[in-house]
């Protein structure tokens, strides 16, 4: 019935959870829980100032930028409503007025 993982010193399934810790009864190993956490735990996302950010926020964009494949410029101060997070280099999803769906990146953004 246990998802916990086996103790790492002596395979033992017997593992019990006692706060943060990972303890097993039969060689009374001690292990940090958090340090077994699987790796893809949730990324944060932060603005330019720190912020951290979410799907559906308001940013506004810090700096001209100059999409790849389109002539125009975002100007510093367009607003970008409704963004959605993604795991990539340019994090964040969105659409702008005149520039259609568009990937920034977190960092030249300021949450509104
Ligand atoms: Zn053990």
């Amino acid at each position: 019935m246990s998802a916990l993982p086996p103790c790492p010193q002596c395979g033992s399934e017997f593992t019990y959870q006692d706060g943060a810790n990972l303890v097993c009864p039969e060689c009374a190993h001690e292990w940090s829980a958090a340090a077994d956490a699987p790796a893809d735990t949730v990324r944060v996302y932060r603005d330019a100032a720190g912020n951290v950010l979410q799907d559906g926020d308001t940013v506004t964009v810090i700096k001209d930028l100059k999409p790849k494949g389109s002539g125009g410029v975002i100007k510093q101060g367009t607003k970008v409503k409704n963004i959605r997070l993604v795991d990539s280099d340019h994090d964040i999803d969105c659409k702008i007025d005149g520039f259609g769906a568009m990937s920034l990146k977190s960092e030249f953004v300021r949450k509104v």
